[in-house]
């Protein structure tokens, strides 16, 4: 791996398991040129009876990582006393996970505990798609003083059936990059995809959106693994997926160019697909119209209502800089899929009767 391609890269198992497991692990990752390594010693498992982490005994397995490899050593943190366990550990690095991002009580402990530390604290984003909490959590910490922090973005969790275990919702991830500019902020493909064969195109999206870095679970024996096993891949693997990803620099003679265009790009695929989002829900409420529309035996199309729409539209985007004639065009597209849908009810309750 080139690791100057990509600033900040942190890799290691999502737990810690056993002495062995670690070292190997570590021994993979710092081969490939990863000086960051994580590993989870307190497990916040959503429903007991999992491996919940070997606790405070890996402290001094990530300690030979730091000291036999030269690597910087990571642990999840949720409580005040794993704070007091890491920093009796010289850890200088800890990571606040979703689950307790979520949860201001928490992160009031953990910005009390860590007060003064000079400790660096990674903020993972809260589960539910919540700015409001991501930016709470890092207030609290501020407040106590601690402005050595950086940023993880690993997806929020949905209803909505998707291939990804959660939503990565780039657009709250470009709002963030956008409120903390200076601050290191990383994406976490392993628990955005939940599959090892969504890492790759994860972690490019993240690049190209301008982020600085990845955190991506790795083990060892993936199979193996106590938790986590399908989202983990070997060192090997790793130094594979990264020498295979594009950064922005490398991909063009005019570096300062093709970076303003991919992220740029980036930021227009975010917009496309909550335009289709937005269209998706118009659609739902236009077919729930329709629905009104034929229980009360009322025609489909209403011109005087599509006037008043179509002119707030136009006034509306007149004031936004766009042209009248594509505001116009596009509307009429988007009244032209509405009717036909509300004319496909009438018609197929039609038939029914
Ligand atoms: C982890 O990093 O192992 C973890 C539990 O992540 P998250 O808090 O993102 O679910
Ligand atoms: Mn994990």
């Amino acid at each position: 791996m080139d690791s100057k391609k990509i600033p900040y890269v942190i890799s290691g198992p999502c737990s810690a398991e056993t002495e062995s497991q670690v070292l190997e692990t570590a021994r993979g990752l710092s081969a490939i040129g990863v000086k960051l390594f994580r590993a989870g010693l307190w497990k916040p498992r959503t429903r007991p009876g999992n491996f919940e982490g070997v606790g405070e005994c890996g402290l001094a397995w990530l300690q030979r990582v730091r000291d036999e490899l030269g690597m910087r050593v990571c642990t999840e943190v949720a409580s005040a006393s794993h704070v007091e366990a890491c920093l009796k550990a010289g850890l200088d690095m800890v990571w606040i996970g979703a689950r307790t991002s979520t949860n201001p009580f928490l992160v009031q402990e953990l910005a009390d505990a860590l007060s003064g530390t000079g400790v660096f604290v990674l903020v993972k984003n809260p589960i539910n798609a919540d700015m409001g909490l991501w930016i709470g959590a890092i207030e609290r910490l501020q407040r106590r003083g601690l402005d050595d922090f950086g940023l993880i973005h690993r997806g929020f969790s949905s209803f909505e059936s998707m291939r990804y275990r959660n939503s990565p919702q780039w657009q709250m991830a470009a709002e963030m990059r956008r409120l903390y500019p200076g601050v290191p902020f990383l994406c976490d493909p392993s628990h955005m995809g939940g599959s090892v064969e969504y890492i790759p195109e994860l972690s490019q999206r993240a690049l190209d959106l301008g982020l600085d870095g990845l955190m991506i679970e790795s083990h060892c024996c993936p199979s193996c693994a106590l938790s986590d096993a399908k989202q983990q891949v070997t060192p090997e693997e790793l130094g594979r997926m990264l020498a295979q990803m594009c950064t922005r620099e490398s991909s063009s003679t005019n570096p300062a160019f093709e970076r303003a265009v991919a992220e740029q790009r980036a930021r227009i695929d975010t917009i496309d697909e909550n335009l289709v989002r937005l269209l998706a829900s118009r659609m739902e409420v236009s077919r729930e119209i329709g629905r009104l529309k034929k229980e009360n035996n009322v025609a489909v199309l209403q011109l005087s209502r599509w006037d008043g729409v179509l002119d707030a539209a136009i006034r509306e985007g007149q004031t936004l800089g766009m042209d009248p004639a594509f505001v116009r065009d596009v509307f009429n597209a988007i009244h032209a899929a509405s009717i036909a849908e509300q004319n496909s009810i009438l018609q197929n309750n039609d038939s029914k009767n």
